[in-house]
């Protein structure tokens, strides 16, 4: 039977959180951490699922809907039967070294590295028109089959990542619009660490998609379809004051992913970070996805020497990104650490992000 490996990224993003699903901007990158998925045709069309991350592995008919880690693959099986294409069954073998609920995206990794493996398998496209449907259809797996109402960006960076750059993506309208953007970290003498608080959030337990509720509302109120679409002063005369909060959140938050991109550019440093530290009190105080273990990690690195940090990811736990020079690394991962050992939390997990590639074919026999 043919046999296909195939691996997708995980991602740490930069800066624009909660704005994909209001039709906003942000700056992801592919992380180097990636998941890989070997397929093995079956002569039925049952998948049977194995993973090195988790003791129960998972055999039945994508029908069948399981719960837990199995739907994320079986999701993305069922969403590309129903666009028509004749995906096989098969046995698949799983591994990853994404952390897993961690913020980085394990989720989208998972589901991008098997797309893109039944598309080897089965003859798909796998130029840009070809990834951005296998995108769409990953997106639908984790939204109506997993049932996590999250935004587009994870599989889309996932999908359409370019080594040393991040990608701008623009969610307004129905079509994506993305733009690569040189990060040359290394030659400013930066690193990104990201900084995994092992506060494992949940993308289903309800709170992200009260979020999404809650911008929904906010954007109807306002009479607009994309709530980043908005007029901020009419945002800052709003009634409602948590509505104005996070309506205030996705509009400056959106103006700050410009502000990078600008300040990326022209190569001022300090200035991102300054971009990085108001994300995060956007996020904390209006957006109110922080928690302590992040306000921590962000607040010690800074302390450290970092030029900025944000909490990164859909929040209520996952991981905090700084912006540090390289001759700080050391120093900032020292501070982190002794801070939560101080403040009596567990261990936080350290790693360093380099922008990585897009989900890829690796082997097929
Ligand atoms: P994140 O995407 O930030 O890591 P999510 O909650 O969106 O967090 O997704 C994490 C879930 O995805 C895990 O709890 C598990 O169900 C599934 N998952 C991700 N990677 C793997 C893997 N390598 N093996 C099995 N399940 C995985
Ligand atoms: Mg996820």
């Amino acid at each position: 039977m043919p046999a296909v490996v195939a691996s997708a990224p995980g991602r740490v993003n930069l800066i624009g959180e909660h704005t994909d699903y209001n039709g906003g901007l942000c700056l992801p990158l592919a992380l180097p951490q990636r998941t890989t998925v070997r397929l093995e045709t079956r002569s039925d069309p049952r998948l049977r699922l194995r993973s090195r991350q988790e003791s129960d592995g998972w055999e039945g008919a994508v029908e069948d809907r399981p719960t837990g880690w199995a739907a994320y693959v079986a999701g993305v099986v069922a969403a590309l039967r129903a666009d028509g294409d004749d995906v096989p069954g098969f046995d698949a073998e799983i591994d990853s070294d994404v952390p897993l609920g961690a913020g980085l995206s394990s989720s989208a990794a998972l589901e991008c590295a098997t797309a893109v493996a039944v598309a080897a398998l089965i003859g798909l496209d796998l130029d840009d028109p070809g990834r951005r449907r296998l995108a769409a259809a990953c997106i639908r797996a984790e939204n109506d089959y997993v049932g996590a109402p999250t935004g587009g960006m994870d599989q889309t960076v996932a999908m359409l990542a370019r080594p040393g750059h991040a990608l701008l993506l623009d969610f307004a309208g129905d079509d994506v619009t993305q733009v690569p953007v040189p990060l040359p970290l290394e030659d400013a003498g930066l690193v990104l660490l990201v900084t995994d608080t092992r506060v494992s959030h949940t993308l289903t337990d309800g709170s992200y998609g009260d979020r999404r509720t809650e911008c929904r509302a906010a954007a109807a109120a306002l009479g607009v379809t994309e709530l980043s679409r908005a007029d901020l002063r009419r945002v800052e005369a709003m009634a409602d004051l948590v509505l104005r909060r996070r309506a205030r959140h996705v509009l400056t938050e959106n103006d700050r992913v410009r502000s990078a991109v600008a300040l990326i550019g022209a190569g001022d440093w300090t200035g991102l970070g300054r971009v990085l530290d108001a994300s995060h009190v956007s996020m904390r105080d209006d957006f109110e996805i922080s928690c302590r273990e992040l306000d921590l990690a962000v607040t010690a690195a800074r302390g450290a020497g970092a030029l900025g940090a944000r909490m990164t990811g859909g929040g209520f736990g996952g991981s905090a990104v700084a912006l540090v020079p390289a001759s700080a690394l050391d120093d900032v991962r020292r501070a982190v650490t002794a801070a939560f050992a101080e403040a009596g939390l567990a261990e936080p997990a350290h790693l360093v992000a380099t922008p990585g590639e897009a989900a890829r074919v690796e082997t097929v026999s």
